[in-house]
């Protein structure tokens, strides 16, 4: 049939004939190339995986050191009535002050004066800030770099069985780190850092776990510390969801990092979800998942893990620095 076809066209028109022959070669060639993925126009290639490198902003990381830590020691076994087991460890010595029941208005507005006059540095500003509004105060001195933990509990009398109905008005806890030495503060970025804990009770049972972290800095901002989600370390996989906060969000993301980094694997394991062949070190906005590697980054404008829209990008700087 072809060969019929192409007969009588050379019989009609010998160079109607040489330019057809001539086209379909060239057609030929450039899906030939295109499938050894040499480089030839887009409209010859598989469409599948056009470069989204254009689309993806990259975002410079900014490296800050951060002097507080904080983790909840058994999760699982804690209640109101057990009292929650804390393991802070920080830099230098540290006051760590907890808040039970303390209003969720107030917390939030605390953090507002901070940015705008007020600096939260010590327990007594928080206080302060917040009009004495929670139910019962601990207070403990942490030794510098001590892993040790601290049990906080409500006193026995207090006969607390619940924060009320959700949603709730108060914070079941909040824990407060900061520095016991004046002097510590012009060491860092950070001069506190706020935490605000669930701890299930009657009306809500849902494991113990840290709803937020709030770093804040000598300068006036706060910073709501979130996981990266990887997948060679171990990590709570649920997400702190709810508010986010506007001012801040430029400058979260790179923050995100902080209270991760001692704990990212410097093994250069192979883990990219897509080529199994590299180092999975670029940070997806605003999923956080880690999964991809230099060459597979600009290949892809959806997380191939969450198929969310990758807004904005970030390379892990203790992971194989980029090429690209
Ligand atoms: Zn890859
Ligand atoms: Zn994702």
């Amino acid at each position: 049939m072809p060969a019929i076809f192409l007969t009588t066209l050379y019989e009609y028109s010998p160079p109607f004939y040489i330019a057809v022959v001539f086209v379909c070669f060239v057609v030929t060639c450039g899906l030939v190339l295109g499938w050894f993925g040499l480089d030839v126009p887009v409209i010859l290639r598989n469409s599948d995986d056009s470069i989204s490198e254009t689309f993806i902003s990259r975002r410079q990381m900014v490296q800050v050191k951060n002097p507080f830590g904080l983790e909840i020691a058994n999760p699982d076994a804690t209640t109101i009535t057990t009292g929650v087991t804390l393991r802070p460890h920080c830099l230098e010595e540290t006051t760590l002050t907890c808040y039970w029941g303390c209003s969720v208005q107030r917390v939030q507005e605390a953090l507002q004066k901070h940015v705008y006059h007020f600096r939260i540095m010590t327990p007594g500003a928080l206080e302060e800030a917040l009009y004495r509004e929670y139910q019962h105060r601990e207070q403990h001195a942490i030794q510098k770099e001590s892993k040790e933990d601290i049990l906080v509990q409500l006193p026995e009398d207090s006969k607390m069985e619940d924060f009320g109905p959700v949603p709730r008005t108060r914070y079941p806890l909040i824990a407060l780190l900061t520095f016991s030495h004046a002097d510590d503060r012009e060491l860092y970025p950070i001069v506190s850092m706020l935490s605000v804990i669930h701890v299930p009770d009657r009306s809500y049972r849902l494991p113990c776990r840290i709803i937020y972290q709030y770093l804040l800095t000598a300068q006036g901002q706060f910073y709501d510390l979130k996981q990266l989600y990887m997948s060679t370390t171990e990590h709570n996989s649920e997400s702190p969801g709810g508010e986010e906060i506007p001012d801040c969000s430029r400058d979260r993301e790179l923050l995100e990092k902080l209270g991760l980094s001692e704990e990212l694997p410097d093994d250069g394991g192979k883990d990219c979800v897509v080529c199994q062949n590299d180092t999975a070190n670029w940070v997806l906005l605003p999923c956080r998942h880690v999964c991809l590697c230099n060459g597979c980054l600009t290949r892809f404008q959806h997380c191939p893990i969450c198929r969310e829209f990758v807004q904005e990008t970030f390379p892990l700087l203790s992971r194989t620095p980029p090429t690209g």
